[in-house]
């Protein structure tokens, strides 16, 4: 079909739209109706567990307390009680591997009795422990082949819910994937793991302070989800879009971004159809979705939930990015999460708005009214401060993906140098510590807005600065460098360990000046910071993160700059992240090797595929449609001759070199792909970084060189301005 007939669908489609599913407002069904009512939640579970049971259970959830064994029985049983009122008929162990994805494996409810009948059957044993077949999913080297056996591990700390499906509803259990030897081969044990490291820090750290009260610490995430919509009939076109995610080929279009009219601007109608539906989705399973909005690109958009604790914001990320493709299908659309899917386009990130918290305090990031005065609070700042710059190659390394290297150390926010930005106020105090003393701070002030009808606004202590890859946002960190695409468990167990690994550090000196004497408390945080501050203070850095002043600046401080995901895989084995993660327990070097072995792979996958399908559609489609045009054109010239008249060769001629040109480049890339005898996955990821992905770039060059001139009724891919502008 040509791209042509494919506009024509699409646009019939967009014209022709009603919405799919009917509008829920707040009069219909209350907010309480809706919110978490697929959710077997705290409040269902008090209603229908026995007393004893669900105070057991809470102790467990609430104050990380041993799991009891026991309760299976009683849960299990209330569990399936509730799933089968809301029409399930399924149960699933829903896991994380290390594909980034959501799995899960089903099994009915219903049970044959033995006798001809048969009867709905699920218990504590079946809660607990599930054995999906694990060889289908990468364990890199962890488990062997023949010991296929992995164990998905009930995790009491999230809740279950239902999802409903027109075919079908099922109870979703969410677990931990374990190998048979207590392997993690998931996203969720290391999280879980690190959790509890941080807990353990964080409340030694604030014992020093005199917050001893029993409480956990816990740590918090806010993704803001970024992500595009492409109309189906375009999407099931592009054979890129499809199988890669992006697009490997399209000339820019007339119209990109330059404008800047699509930030903030009218959401189009179907768009805020999907949005509502996505967002009554999401209420049933109790995520708290709250922002809506369009994005820099056109066509792109973001959704951003009320930050939870971290491993309940995981799932719940997790189910966003599902709930995005599955209602996107449902309105003929499809919702890309791949960070760059058009090439010279604004990509897509996930902020991950990142702080730790206890219930009395609130979050330990908050600088309070005088940030001078809250020691506290500048020994947790400070703790990130030389987290951050002792293992900032690290918070590199977990974002680093095939699709996040489009935009990280590309021409694209943030750079792939990690630098954190604290904010004028903030600052300036650390640098007054750093020469010692520490007596003032900058007025905090009002943000005069010169309209009076207004109130004077509060002026964030650390106002926005969109370059930094991690910047303090008045109460919290906010790391930008995580792909849209990503699970946000990477960068929460890299931070929850780095972070207690620091707070213990600091623990440890302040010990040593204070020796139990409280009153030496404030000086000694003092002399600690002020080491920290001479020693780590080169990461932070308040200016224009996409300068080229600022990577030499940064290459002066010594800072690492891993442009590539092939620069920055390597991380997770090196010596002293091995180290930390060990000595928290968090992984073993093992976990940390196979975890590294198997990025690498994705990588290489990833890439592979990739080349393979710039060669496809090359020679398949762009090369056939080039070919047709210059045969059209060859005949008109001949035409031209015969009728007498002078040929205009110069199409022709344009057409034809670019023709060859693109062929050319085809076999070299064809050429190149076919040189792969690499020993080690890291060189593999190498050559593709360095040979192969320019050679796919060359062949892009011509292609889109071509598009610019080729008739579009024989182009067959619909265009850049099509995807993005015809919603
Ligand atoms: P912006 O786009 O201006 O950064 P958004 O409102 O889109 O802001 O997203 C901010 C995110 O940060 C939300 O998910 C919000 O709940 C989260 N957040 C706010 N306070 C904290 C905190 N203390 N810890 C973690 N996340 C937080
Ligand atoms: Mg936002």
């Amino acid at each position: 079909m040509s791209g042509y007939q494919v506009r024509r669908s699409a646009i019939k489609a967009i014209t022709g739209y009603t919405p799919q599913a009917k509008a829920f407002d707040f009069t219909s069904t209350s907010p309480t109706d809706i919110y978490g009512s697929n959710v077997f939640s705290d409040k269902v579970m008090k209603k229908m567990l026995p007393k004893d049971v669900y105070k057991s259970l809470m102790k467990t959830k609430k104050a990380g307390e041993k799991l009891d064994p026991a309760i299976a029985e009683p849960v299990a049983a209330a569990m399936k009680e509730w799933a089968l009122s809301k029409g399930a008929t399924h149960y699933t162990h829903v896991f994380y591997p290390l594909t980034g994805l959501t799995a899960e494996k089903h099994d009915g409810f219903l049970t044959p009795d033995g006798k001809g009948g048969a009867m709905a059957e699920f218990d504590g044993k079946l809660l607990i422990q599930g054995e999906p077949d694990a060889s289908s999913f990468p364990s890199g080297g962890l488990r062997a082949t023949f010991e296929a056996r992995g164990y998905t591990a009930w995790d009491v700390t999230n809740p279950a819910y239902i999802l409903e499906n027109p075919n079908g509803t099922f109870l979703c259990i969410p677990t931990a994937f374990v190998s048979w030897k207590g392997h993690a081969l998931d996203k969720k044990t290391p999280l879980l793991r690190a959790n509890q490291a941080i807990n353990k820090s964080a409340r030694r750290m604030l014992a020093l302070f005199g917050h001893d009260n029993g409480e956990m610490v816990v740590s918090n995430a806010g993704p803001e989800q970024e992500y595009f919509l492409v109309d189906r009939n375009f999407y099931f076109a592009r054979p890129d879009l499809m199988v890669c995610g992006r697009t490997l080929f399209g000339a820019k279009p007339a119209k990109g971004q330059e404008l800047d009219d699509h930030y903030f601007g009218a959401i189009p109608r179907r768009v805020l159809s999907f949005m509502l539906e996505v967002e009554h989705e999401l209420y049933k399973l109790g995520v708290p979705v709250k922002t809506r909005h369009n994005e820099v690109a056109p066509g792109q958009f973001e959704i951003a939930p009320i930050f939870e604790q971290s491993n309940l914001a995981t799932d719940h990320n997790q189910m966003v990015m599902t709930t995005l493709k599955s209602v996107a299908k449902r309105n003929g659309m499809a919702c890309i999460l791949h960070e760059k899917p058009f090439a010279g386009i604004n990509g897509s990130g996930k902020h991950l708005n990142y702080s730790l918290s206890t219930p009395s305090q609130g979050s330990l990031y908050n600088p309070g009214e005088t940030p001078h005065e809250n020691m506290q609070f500048l020994v947790f700042t400070a703790a990130t401060i030389r987290a951050v710059e002792k293992y900032g190659k690290l918070l590199r390394a977990v974002v680093a993906s095939a699709g996040n290297d489009h935009r990280l150390g590309a021409n694209e926010a943030p750079p792939a140098i990690i630098s954190i930005y604290l904010g004028e106020q903030l600052a300036d105090i650390f640098d007054q510590i750093k020469k010692g003393g520490l007596k003032s701070c900058k007025q905090k002030g009002c943000l005069e807005v010169g309209v009076d009808t207004l109130p004077p606004l509060p002026m964030d202590a650390g106002d926005r600065n969109r370059t930094s890859p991690f910047a303090f946002t008045g109460n919290r960190f906010e790391f930008r460098a995580v792909g849209s695409n990503q699970s946000i468990a990477g960068a929460q167990v890299s931070l929850n360990t780095m972070m207690a690994e620091s707070l213990d550090y600091m623990a440890d000196e302040i010990e040593k000046i204070t020796k139990g004497d409280a009153s030496k408390l404030n000086e000694a945080c003092q002399k600690v910071i002020q080491d920290i501050m001479k020693k780590h203070g080169q990461i932070v850095f308040n200016g224009d993160g996409y300068s080229d002043e600022w990577q030499k600046e940064a290459a002066k401080r010594g800072l690492p700059n891993l442009k590539t995901a092939a620069d920055a895989l390597p991380v997770l084995t090196d010596s002293d992240v091995v180290e930390m993660f060990t000595k928290y327990s968090v992984f073993t070097k093992e976990e940390l090797e196979s975890r590294c072995e198997i990025y690498h792979e994705q990588y290489n996958q990833h890439i592979q595929t990739e080349s393979e399908l710039v060669v496809k559609i090359a020679k398949t489609t762009i090369l056939p449609a080039a070919i047709r045009y210059q045969g059209e054109l060859a005949k008109v010239c001949a035409n031209m001759k015969t009728a007498g008249l002078e040929p205009t060769t110069g199409i022709l001629e344009d057409v034809t070199a670019k023709l060859r040109s693109l062929q050319q480049a085809a076999n070299e890339l064809e050429k190149l792909m076919a040189q792969n005898g690499h020993d080690t996955v890291e060189e593999e990821a190498r050559y593709r970084t360095d040979v192969i992905l320019p050679a796919m770039l060359e062949v892009r060059k011509y292609a889109d060189e071509l598009e610019m001139v080729v008739a579009d009724d024989l182009w067959a891919l619909p265009s850049y301005q099509e995807m993005l502008f015809i919603k």
